[in-house]
């Protein structure tokens, strides 16, 4: 059977100055055109109670230096409106309400659609032709298969400094057969280490984010001294991307290559039914949940299984692993108090570490859940 797949490969570009220029409108004015449609959404409801679809071509009277951008990235813009209202009304617990976009807040890109070959990589990737802006030299490594189709490009004036263009491709290929599980393993969530297994093994996370605080923290007082909008300004602003970004690479590295690690071992991986916004808003856990993005990991996990023929499997929310004793099942409530780190069985007196006994119940669900 063939299945379609997505892969986003990341570049280097060298726009000139002009180039540069016109980029740096294109982004502008496709934030304007988010902000003004989600300005009219509001409006019009506040007024008649109803609710409406505007289009990017209703304000190039009023704003006639929009006719000058790519159209597509202002379509795109059309697109996150709508999708930033869906994502508020499938979840308006978590999501919150669409918010304007502010320069210094939100990133700076523009996504353009691929239309009869207007995106196109010249000379195996060395150039990159973009709409309207034209041709750039570029830089990525990575060699990409003929039959990979380029879907679109989302183009990024770094905070850091330079431009990226990471391009979207789309390709056929063979579904990998499914594996039978046999080695299947439970992580339980560990806010300081990423997960514990039910083999016992700890995820080593280094805190990134930790480790690179007492630097930020300094280079955001320095910045705190300088005049808004001067070029020492300006030159921090960069620097302080540029940490950022880096703490950003080096989590995105640990995560792929730990995800990596456990796909090649299990046949079959289990974990929690987190809710990690729910997670990272209680007092004690905030930043290192935050910090080692188990949210992104489980996501990383899930497609690299999938692409072997494995499965991710999600445990329900109210399963209680960590109250039942692995060997006998009793229900132990006492550990309910989080500082239980751990215990033994009244029922079959097995002594417990508390993570490592919920990882195997995680194993033990997983393993009736695949057989069902
Ligand atoms: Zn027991």
């Amino acid at each position: 059977m063939q299945v379609t797949r997505h892969c986003a490969v990341t570049y280097r570009i060298y726009p000139d100055k002009a180039q540069a220029g016109l980029i740096d409108r294109t982004i502008g004015c496709a934030r304007l055109v988010y902000n003004l449609m989600l300005e009219t959404r509001i409006d019009t409801y506040n007024r008649t109670g109803k609710s409406c679809n505007p289009t990017p071509a209703q304000y190039k009277d009023e704003y006639p230096f929009l006719r000058e951008v790519d159209s597509l990235a202002l379509c795109n813009a059309q697109l996150n409106v709508a999708k930033a209202y869906n994502n508020f009304f499938r979840d308006p617990k978590h999501v919150g309400f669409p918010k304007y976009k502010a320069k210094h807040r939100s990133a700076w890109r523009y996504t353009t659609n691929n239309n009869n070959r207007n995106i196109r990589l010249i000379e195996g990737g060395r150039y990159l032709k973009l709409p309207k802006v034209g041709v750039m030299r570029a830089r990525q490594h990575k060699t990409i298969p003929d039959d990979w189709k380029l879907k679109s490009a989302t183009v990024e004036h770094l905070k850091s400094g330079g431009y990226t263009a990471t391009i979207l491709f789309e390709y056929e290929t063979q579904a990998p057969e499914p594996v039978r599980p046999v080695h299947i393993v439970g992580l339980d969530y560990a806010s300081h280490g990423l997960y514990v297994s039910s083999d016992g093994e700890q995820a080593d996370y280094p805190r990134f984010y930790r480790q690179m605080e007492p630097r930020l923290m300094r280079e955001q007082r320095r910045l705190s001294h300088m005049v808004k909008g001067s070029g020492n300004w300006v030159k921090q602003k960069r620097r302080i991307a540029k940490l950022a970004a880096k703490v950003r690479n080096q989590r995105a590295d640990f995560l792929h290559k730990t995800a990596n690690r456990l796909a090649a071992r299990y046949d079959c991986v289990g974990v929690e039914d987190l809710d990690m916004k729910d997670m990272s808003q209680s007092l004690a856990l905030g930043k290192s949940t935050m910090d080692n993005g188990y949210g992104m990991f489980r996501t990383m996990l899930a497609y690299k299984l999938e692409r072997q023929g494995k499965q991710l499997v999600t445990v329900d929310r109210f399963y209680p692993s960590s109250q039942l004793c692995s060997d006998c099942g009793y229900r132990n409530k006492d550990t309910k108090n989080l500082y239980i780190r751990e215990w033994t069985c009244p029922d079959c007196g097995v002594w417990h570490d508390r993570d490592v006994n919920a990882a195997t119940n995680i194993m033990h669900e997983t393993r009736r859940l695949v057989q069902e």
